[in-house]
C-alpha cells in the first residue's frame, strides 16, 4: 500500500482518512469542506460537484470565502471620478 497523498492542489498531506469519490482527502481538507458547507443541503450530484471545486482550490487559499480589498468591503468604487463624498 503506498503513500496516499492528499489530492487537494497544494496540499502534501499524507495518510489520507477519507476517499471520496476515489479522490484521497486528509482530515484537514475534509473538515475544511465540510465547515464550508456547512448548512448546505444539496442533491447528491451537486455536491460532489462542490467537492470537485474545492479539490481544485488551493490549499493556501480557504474554500468557501470570498477575498476582497478594503475598496469593496466599504463600497467604494474605484471609478468614481466626480470627487464628491
Ligand atoms: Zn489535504
Amino acid at each position: 500500500m503506498g503513500a496516499m497523498e492528499c489530492e487537494r492542489r497544494d496540499c502534501s498531506n499524507c495518510c489520507c482518512e477519507y476517499l471520496i469519490q476515489n479522490m484521497y482527502v486528509c482530515s484537514s481538507c475534509a473538515e475544511e469542506f465540510r465547515e464550508a458547507m456547512s448548512g448546505v443541503e444539496l442533491p447528491r450530484s451537486e455536491m460532489s460537484e462542490k467537492f470537485e471545486e474545492f479539490m481544485d482550490t488551493s490549499v493556501h487559499k480557504r474554500y468557501g470565502m470570498k477575498i476582497i480589498d478594503v475598496d469593496e468591503f466599504l463600497g467604494i468604487s474605484k471609478e468614481r471620478s466626480d470627487g464628491t463624498w
